[in-house]
């Protein structure tokens, strides 16, 4: 496939769309980031790349971490995970509090804050030192050894994070976290704050597109199963409340994440991480979902 041909004629079709949206405002720090950045990056599972833009500048992935320690944690926990965290889409937005307390301190997803907060409950129960080991796992699944923590933008997001404070300090009400919430909170927002490129973000989610093996060094990251699994709930949850209509017009498994990007992966074929930071109304990125759906339209392939 002639993607590079393909992203520019896509590019082409996207002038005649307004880059509608926001960039995300409620993380201070996110605010300083140029909105009309845009950039693509694909990776093929025989290691061939394509890209077009602003592929190889960092930006805060955001919530797209949140499936690099749910796939951590799914290694370590097993299928005795969904006891504590569901495998449903939420249909609500990713920091919703309403449904926590109807479903009892279990979140709908892992991929929902709330979820995401249990993940990293989870990761500090079984690991000595979490932040470091969790770094380590990320750069050993991307095979970038530079991967970080962004700490300027952990301290941002802390200074506002109330809502993830109540989301923790219920979910603790009734029995769902074990440890103590300064210090999952603390996780929490350092995990949010990774850095990538559209590259480097491609290139980390490959082993999803690979029935969970690493194509570069070979290394099962997760069970063919535990791999299938994973791109299930992103097909369901990757997208908060526009799940459905991601899936509708991209027809991939992916996540996005407050900071702009987008992943999104066909299995035995390819990785694509887009990056566009103004956010529609639901938070994800106007203009990454619009050049996705133009992609798959444009490739007439999906996993459907
Ligand atoms: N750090 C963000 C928060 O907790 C993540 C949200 C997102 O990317 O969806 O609000």
């Amino acid at each position: 496939m002639k993607y590079n041909k393909i992203f520019k004629k896509v590019n082409s079709e996207l002038a005649n769309f307004e880059n509608l949206g926001n960039v995300a405002s409620y993380i201070p720090e996110l605010c300083n980031v140029n909105p009309s950045k845009f950039g693509v990056h694909l990776t093929t599972i025989a290691n061939k790349h394509f890209n077009f833009g602003d592929a190889v500048e960092k930006f805060s992935i955001q919530s797209i971490a949140k499936v690099l320690s749910l796939t951590l944690a799914y290694r370590i926990e097993g299928e005795n995970l969904w006891q504590r965290v569901g495998v449903e889409p939420s249909g609500t937005p990713f920091n919703s509090l309403i449904q926590l307390e109807h479903d009892l301190g279990i979140p709908r997803n892992p991929l929902i804050n709330a979820g995401a907060l249990v993940i990293c409950d989870i990761l500090i129960t079984h690991l000595t030192n979490p932040k470091e080991e969790l770094i380590t796992f990320i750069r050993k699944v991307s095979g970038i050894p530079t991967i970080d923590y962004c700490s300027r933008i952990a301290d941002s997001e802390k200074s506002v994070g109330y809502k993830n404070a109540a989301l923790i300090n219920l979910m603790k009400s009734f029995g769902n976290i074990n440890n103590d919430i300064d210090e999952v909170l603390d996780f929490y927002f350092n995990l949010c704050s990774i850095e990538m490129t559209c590259k480097e973000l491609s290139q980390t989610f490959l082993f999803l597109a690979n029935y969970g093996v690493c194509p570069f060094s070979k290394e099962i990251i997760l069970s063919r199963s535990k791999s299938k699994r994973i791109n299930a709930i992103m097909q369901l949850c990757g997208f908060y409340d526009e799940a459905g209509d991601f899936s509708f017009k991209v027809g991939l498994p992916g996540k996005s994440g407050v900071g702009g990007g987008i992943v999104a992966i066909h299995p035995n074929k390819y990785s694509i991480a887009v990056w566009s930071p103004k956010l529609n109304k639901k938070g994800n990125s106007y203009k990454g979902i619009k050049f996705l759906e133009l992609f798959t339209t444009e490739t007439e392939v999906s996993i459907f």
